[in-house]
């Protein structure tokens, strides 16, 4: 074997060995927020929430496969005995959702309804929807709403709220009024350039009232759980809405001065190219 060749067998079983170390790192762990609220951390996926109510527990999104639902299944079942009742979707993506097949039948699943919607829809690259099959029939959300619905697990009440579209047209918040927690899907992104799924109807345009609107609506929310960041709080999400809006006047500026769609990406951090060009995309359309 040759130098170069002995070199890149090495680095390969290097690979290798963190990918393994990666996937140990990776077992789904409740993280304790308050009393009754967890998130649910690791496994293949986003990260979700457990609510221990006094009559029953709702998960919060699922993860991508069998092995990360029935660590998350399996890590509820070392907190609490209640049975396992709900599940909400906070909107349809595949890392909040593709876990749904692997749970327990029986469970009830509730979403928005336009969320409900997009899980039929083809995906990105045109492909059928999973969903479609009616064999999946069980793991679709059976109960939508359009504005809110309010759910009481004993004396713990659960708020599901709406309000509008942003990184889907069916993310929802998923607030617990006694601990002043909110988890809110992928409504924001802290830390990485933020996703708006313009495929599905999402609208960054639409993205900033909609949550100023959930900050207005939920006055008293001071903890934020999303599917890809750390806990944040207010702050964070007002600087994320002042960040989204510098960029749509710094866009709607280079318009105005007759830039070409590349030469207004080029004035951006590479990595938010594509979120610029879907910015672009909504002022031409007039949004
Ligand atoms: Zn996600």
């Amino acid at each position: 074997m040759s130098m170069g060749r002995s070199i890149i067998t090495l680095l390969a079983i290097l690979a290798c060995c963190l990918q393994l170390g990666i996937a140990q790192q990776q077992q789904v762990q409740l993280i304790k927020l308050s009393e009754r609220v967890f998130e649910v951390k690791g496994g293949r996926g986003a990260t979700g929430g457990v609510v221990v109510g006094h009559e029953a527990v709702l998960l919060i999104d699922t993860k991508m496969d069998q092995t990360s639902v029935e660590q998350t299944l399996a890590a509820v079942r070392g907190i609490t005995d209640r049975p396992i009742r709900y599940l909400v979707n906070t909107h349809s993506d595949g890392d909040h959702t593709a876990g749904n097949r692997y749970m327990p039948t029986g469970i009830t699943i509730i979403s928005h309804q336009n969320c409900r919607k997009e899980l039929f829809l083809p995906g990105r690259d045109g492909r059928p929807s999973q969903w479609a099959d009616p064999k999946m029939a069980e793991f679709i959300p059976s109960i939508t709403f359009s504005e809110g619905l309010d759910m009481h697990l004993g004396t713990t009440k659960v708020e599901l709220r709406y309000f509008g579209i942003g990184h889907t047209t069916g993310d929802i918040v998923v607030y617990i009024p006694q601990d002043q927690i909110a988890f809110i899907g992928d409504q924001v992104f802290v830390g990485r350039t933020p996703l708006i799924h313009a495929y599905k109807g999402g609208s960054s345009l639409q993205q900033v009232k909609t949550l100023e609107r959930m900050l207005a609506g939920l006055p008293d929310a001071r903890t934020f759980c999303s599917g890809h960041a750390e806990l944040v709080n207010r702050d964070a999400i007002m600087q994320y809405i002042e960040a989204m809006r510098t960029r749509h006047q710094k866009v709607r500026q280079l318009i105005k001065e007759g830039q070409s769609l590349d030469q207004i990406k080029a004035s951006f951090p590479t990595d938010q190219a594509a979120l610029i060009e879907i910015i672009w995309n909504e002022l031409y359309s007039g949004q």
